[in-house]
């Protein structure tokens, strides 16, 4: 467009008339009506789902995201067909979908690589692997990972008493590792204890020297002869957001010299035999392969002089750490990763056997308690957009008197219709004038709300334009990079962001959110998103982006009203969608566990459905009794039917009304 031509056309006065109830800024009809269609290709590109979907996630010809657990070529799922399904069950949304297939392939595929790793080495050990169960303790999830993991001999971590009850339960293969974590007492180590009798190797790693004493104790009073690991305390740290497990400073794990008493003591005691297992954890989400490197390096050199101090340690576990690519930079930023899955299994093995070699000791089994990396891109949450909130609103001052009866309003109207690319900047320093005037006279009573209020939104506008159009500048103001935020539509999202992403609130942990559908249409809104709790933490204002460490928007469709627009939170599998709190008593969201169908690529099933908590269930959690704040709500209503400013007819009504809300689900409903 030629720039003479904006000039005399100023679009946001003279295209409104037809267009008054759209609530997305004028000026963006006019854009992009040049140049080149969108492509699902360009939406691709736009949300970085190759970089982030790692091969299960994509979108197909109809715009539509698409699930392929064994990655492009294999069975393919609309999510949006999944929703379709969720309807018919009468599920409502928010709500978890699980893809078990991908979870399989992750199993597969971790286990997978280490062997071939082993192999290409020859290496002399063999993996024996370890899911931690709190990243994800849902039954069906653990379920799942071992029965994928059977062939491997895959096993379970434990960091507790009531972990360990879970682990003791399901890890019955008596090749397959338990691995017991964190601090211990009496009955933690007796329930080790019951395990070993059991047949099974379970392994008490003890994570600081007193816990030595009590376990010998123990273990003599039951007889048993207990499987003993030793975590290491590094001073290699991690350098993610979850760095603090590691490094001396870390509260799990002895130091050299706490080492070197406990060989002593375990000497003493005649029990050396039973150390067996070496393991450190350097913190979660490790970014830099440099750092996983270095890790093993000095915990193969622990290794090393713990075999040559007597210890037939036969397992070297390497813990967790191992990322995922939340923003698809494969990078080493805090949110993503710089190596890929078979680089870290190649790395971990190639670094221990190169120490063993030199130090001479004879080659261990590896394990490792990789959570995040097996459940993370299971699961997603899906959303549905309920509403939108744009900075401007035309038709709101489009047919005001005020545009002629106050001066200031018409001063402000002037500025906007004149708006240009030359005077832009002018212009906009003389809004700002008056809108300071307006805010001062509206303190001393000069002028009404409905004048301020006026002149706020003709400010608003002037913003709109110039952020709308300045990249169409010659030379960009300094000041205009920042009017972004003034012009953000405000999406508002059915789900509680404590709820179902509590590490975004926490530690600004940034999840991959998609559009499901709607792909093939170019997404003309800067939108941030924000959730259905009252609380101003409750939305989310940063988001992955291919060009910069974080976006503060998001690109989305026009919100239409009345027609659903969903949206999909990616890669929440770990430490999410057990987590979440109860913020406003928004409960658990619903969940489906969806397979693809043997017989039809493009099917799928849900095999099974679990409904997210009902009001009733949150005040329960809570401690109320349903039947007492019920009886309290009959009480105002009975003393309303007595003295007569209710009918005894609606008083019922209202009850039963109040009752069968306590059974709905928390969440917004349609
Ligand atoms: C949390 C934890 C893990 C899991 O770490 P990920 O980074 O999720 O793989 C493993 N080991 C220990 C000791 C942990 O505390």
């Amino acid at each position: 467009m030629k720039e003479s031509s904006m000039e005399e056309t100023n679009p946001i006065i003279k295209e409104s008339s037809e267009n008054a109830t759209n609530l997305a800024p004028a000026v963006s009809l006019l854009k992009d009506r040049a140049g080149r269609k969108w492509t699902v290709e360009d939406a691709i590109d736009l949300y970085n789902i190759d970089g982030w979907g790692a091969d299960y996630f994509s979108v197909n010809q109809a715009g539509n995201l698409v699930m392929q657990p064994q990655g492009q070529g294999g069975p393919s799922i609309e999510l949006i067909d999944v929703i379709e399904e969720m309807r018919r069950q009468k599920l409502e949304l928010p709500c978890i979908i699980r893809f078990h297939d991908i979870l399989r392939h992750r199993v597969k595929r971790i286990n997978e690589s280490f062997l071939e790793a082993i192999k290409s080495h020859n290496f002399n050990g063999t993996y024996r692997g370890v899911y931690p169960i709190k990243v994800n303790q849902m039954r069906e999830i653990i379920e799942e990972i071992l029965e994928v993991g059977g062939p491997y001999h895959f096993g379970l971590e434990a960091g507790s008493k009531a972990e360990l009850q879970v682990v003791l339960g399901y890890n019955r293969d008596p090749e397959a590792l338990t691995i017991c974590n964190g601090y211990k007492d009496a009955d933690y180590i007796k329930l080790a204890l019951l395990g070993i009798q059991l047949g099974r190797k379970v392994c008490l790693v003890i994570e600081k020297f007193s816990e030595l004493p009590l376990i010998v104790q123990v273990a003599r009073e039951w007889g048993v002869q207990p499987m003993l690991g030793i975590r290491g305390k590094l001073s290699t740290k991690g350098s993610g957001k979850w760095q603090e497990s590691g490094g001396d400073l870390a509260k799990f794990g002895l130091n050299t010299s706490e080492m070197l008493r406990a060989i002593e003591f375990l000497r003493n005691e005649g029990m050396l035999d039973c150390l067996q297992l070496f393991h450190f954890h350097i913190g979660s989400q490790v970014p830099d392969i440099r750092t996983v490197k270095s890790a093993v390096q000095e915990g193969a050199r622990y290794y090393a002089s713990l075999r040559k101090l007597g210890a037939p340690i036969s397992y070297f576990d390497v813990g967790g750490g191992l990322g995922i690519d939340y923003d698809g930079s494969q990078s080493k930023s805090d949110f993503s990763v710089n190596y890929t899955l078979d680089e870290y299994a190649r790395d971990v093995v190639y670094q221990l056997q190169s120490i063993c070699e030199e130090e001479n000791v004879p080659h261990p089994n590896i394990v490792s308690e990789s959570g995040r990396a097996i459940v993370a891109q299971h699961s997603c949450l899906v959303m549905n957009v309920i509403d939108a909130i744009a900075p401007s609103i035309r038709r709101s001052w489009q047919n005001s008197p005020l545009l002629k009866t106050s001066p200031l309003v018409a001063e402000m109207y002037e500025i906007l219709s004149h708006l240009s690319l030359r005077n832009a900047q002018e212009s906009y320093h003389d809004a700002m004038a008056k809108r300071e005037e307006a805010l001062s006279r509206f303190r001393l009573g000069q002028i009404s709300l409905e004048e301020r209020a006026l002149v706020e939104q003709l400010f608003a506008d002037v913003c709109v334009w110039i952020v709308e159009n300045r990249k169409r500048m010659k030379r960009i103001p300094e000041e205009f990079q920042e009017l972004e935020n003034r012009t953000l539509q405000q999406y508002v999202v059915n789900f509680s962001v404590f709820q179902s992403a509590p590490d975004h609130w926490a530690f600004d942990q940034l999840f991959p959110i998609v559009p499901l559908h709607r792909m093939n249409e170019k997404p003309r809104i800067n939108a941030t998103l924000v959730d259905i709790t009252c609380d101003s933490d409750g939305e989310i204002d940063r988001f992955i982006s291919r060009t910069e460490v974080f976006s503060s928007h998001l690109k989305l469709h026009p919100f239409r009203e009345g027609r659903p627009y969903y949206l999909g939170m990616f890669l929440t599998g770990a430490y999410q969608d057990i987590m979440g709190d109860m913020h406003n008593l928004f409960g658990r969201v619903n969940e489906v566990h969806v397979y693809v169908d043997d017989e039809d690529p493009e099917d799928f099933y849900i095999e099974e459905v679990i409904r997210g908590d009902k009001i009733g269930d949150m005040l329960e959690a809570n401690q109320f009794s349903l039947k007492e704040i019920s009886r309290m709500l009959k009480d105002q209503v009975d003393s309303k039917i007595r003295d007569g400013s209710l009918k005894p007819k609606q008083g019922v009504h209202l009850i039963d009304f109040y009752d069968h809300v306590l059974q709905d689900y928390t969440y917004l409903q349609k």
